[in-house]
């Protein structure tokens, strides 16, 4: 049975659009799965310590017949693969790929907490989740929309296309 997934990336190290367009090749060769779309890329300034350069972030939606902690092995392995490097809590990374959504399974357990905990309080995963498809909603039947309108607003800009590499 094919899935749709939700993936949030992010990266404010070592040229982030250029991260992120690693990781979508990558994401779109995952066995079993299918790359349905990618949303634009936005630049956002950091959660936590300001110093540190603004991220860059996106989102895609793949169909997988991957179950959930499979999807989130390929993910850690793209993430290292594409050197993560992670300095601090909510300091600077190269790569961070979360599962946002996985069809409407609710889960939690110590690897994995579907939809993601703090998906509600990030505009930088609700915007592009939207764009990817606009009558998106939680498994409780929440709109993603209502979700983006409730969020503080985190200085989010969309990125042209032609500064993606
Ligand atoms: P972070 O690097 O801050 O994104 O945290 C990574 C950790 O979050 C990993 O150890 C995962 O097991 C855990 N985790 C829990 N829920 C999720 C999720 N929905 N997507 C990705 N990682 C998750």
């Amino acid at each position: 049975m094919m899935t749709d997934a939700f993936i949030g990336l992010g990266s404010n190290l070592k040229e982030p659009a250029a991260q992120l367009a690693r990781a979508v090749s990558a994401l779109a060769t995952l066995p079993e799965t299918v790359l349905v779309a990618q949303s634009p890329f936005y630049a956002s300034r950091p959660v936590g310590p300001q110093d540190q350069p603004d991220f860059v972030n996106g989102a895609v939606w793949l169909s997988t017949s991957l179950l959930p902690h499979q999807l989130l092995d390929e993910l850690q392995s793209i993430e290292q693969k594409h050197g993560r490097e992670r300095l601090r809590h909510w300091g600077p990374r190269t790569l961070d790929l979360d599962i946002l959504l996985f069809g409407d399974q609710v889960l939690d357990d110590e690897r994995l907490t579907v939809p993601h905990r703090e998906l509600p309080n990030r505009d930088f995963a609700l915007q592009p989740l939207l764009d990817l498809k606009a009558d998106l909603a939680l498994p409780d039947g929440t709109a993603i929309a209502e979700l983006r309108s409730q969020c503080p607003d985190n200085g989010l800009r969309k990125l042209p296309p032609a500064d993606y590499p």
